[in-house]
């Protein structure tokens, strides 16, 4: 028996029949560039999230980036502005703030969630601080009641990062609808995932919206004249055709997901760590976490991940250096030590298989392994 850590092939297997027909659909429209499929699919992902606007590219970091060279191309940020980032982050989030040569600032998360704190994130902001990039690390969340207040107070920009957490929502408001505007990624391993690379941005900012949609079509708002330098950074019509068919079976995904989170988070207990949900037993109260990926940490990881490595179990390390280690980013001139729990985590976090291809046996398996392989 293996378990992979993911398995794309079963996922779409699971659509396959109306994703053929999706596909079909666009090689006979003879239109493949913005054309109805993706306005289709802009305007029900804005639905979904609860936002004005859905504008699709290219990618999820372009999302990123074009939503703050968009707020440059406004007045709203200029060079050398500071942005407030989670030092926790996969590095995408930081090549968009450095790629627009805005300053990124780094915090350590919550210990216990992995996500931007208020109290650190607070402790941060200067007089040049303009902008915060919320991440909703691993599918969850950040407290963006708390970091919305803290933001207004201060009258900062908040993009969030909403990547890993399609669907997660607190009080019915979902990722994507919190923040000024928010970056989502389709790469096919996310939980809303295309057959190739997508992404967009939401927002119900009408200005902001109608920027990014020039910046990401070479500048242009109308055909042939150029506001702006732009780029090209655009969602196909195939891919908002794939997206079309999984964005309908999202919410029965993330259900599976959290089932299998529960079982997980019932079953491991100390001394390995988990997110806290241990106290909220019911499914209906683990809305605000869509489990992109359900990560365990523990000082005996490698023993951990051997152990599951023997029984054909695969697992992965998110993230196993730190951005401020990497060596894209010796120009930050941060080193060992600047940030020690980020850097622990990184020797510490595991993420365990999670997805629709597991069986519940399949998961009482990996529990067993993990509680036995630390006791
Ligand atoms: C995947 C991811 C991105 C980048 O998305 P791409 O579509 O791969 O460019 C950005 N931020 C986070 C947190 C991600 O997980």
């Amino acid at each position: 028996m293996t378990i992979p850590f993911l398995d794309l092939k079963a996922i779409n297997a699971q659509y396959r029949q109306e994703l053929i027909d999706a596909a079909t659909r666009v090689i006979d429209s003879g239109w493949y560039i913005q054309g109805a499929e993706l306005k289709a699919f802009e305007t029900e992902f804005a639905a979904y999230c609860g936002t004005k606007h859905c504008i699709g590219v290219a990618n999820g970091l372009d999302a990123l980036t074009l939503t703050l060279r968009a707020w440059r191309e406004l007045g709203k940020l200029k060079e050398g502005d500071e942005v407030i980032v989670p030092a926790n982050t996969y590095i995408a989030s930081i090549l968009a703030v450095t790629e627009n040569r805005l300053k990124p600032v780094l915090v350590e998360p919550d210990e216990r969630t992995y996500n931007l704190c208020p109290i650190k994130t607070a402790a941060a902001i200067t007089r040049n601080t303009k902008a915060v990039l919320v991440v909703h690390l691993y599918g969850q969340l950040a407290p963006m009641t708390e970091l919305m207040a803290l933001a207004d107070g201060h009258g900062l920009l908040v993009l969030e990062d909403s990547a890993q957490a399609h669907g997660a929502q607190i009080n019915g408001k979902k990722a994507g609808s919190w923040g000024h505007a928010s970056g989502f990624s389709f790469y096919p391993g996310k939980n809303l995932g295309a057959l190739g690379d997508a992404g967009a941005v939401t927002t119900d900012d009408d200005e902001l919206a109608a920027t990014i949609r020039a910046l990401g079509n070479y500048g242009s708002h109308t055909k042939y004249e150029n506001l702006y330098q732009g780029v090209n950074s655009r969602l196909d019509e195939i891919q908002a055709a794939m997206l079309r068919v999984k964005l309908k079976c999202l919410d029965a995904e993330i259900q599976r997901r959290k089932k299998i989170a529960l079982a997980y988070a019932l079953g491991i207990t100390d001394p390995v760590f988990i997110q806290p949900i241990r106290d909220r037993r019911t499914l209906g109260a683990l809305d605000d976490h869509v489990f992109h990926l359900y990560v365990i940490r523990t000082k005996l990881r490698e023993m951990v991940q051997s152990r599951l490595d023997k029984a054909g179990i695969q697992t992965l390390i998110h993230y196993p250096i730190p951005p401020h280690l990497q060596k894209a980013y010796v120009s930050m001139k941060y080193s060992l030590g600047s940030f020690p729990m980020v850097e622990e985590f990184s020797s510490t976090l595991l993420s365990l298989p999670i997805g629709s291809h597991l069986t519940p046996d399949q998961i009482d398996n990996i529990i067993e392994i993990v509680m036995d392989s630390v006791s």
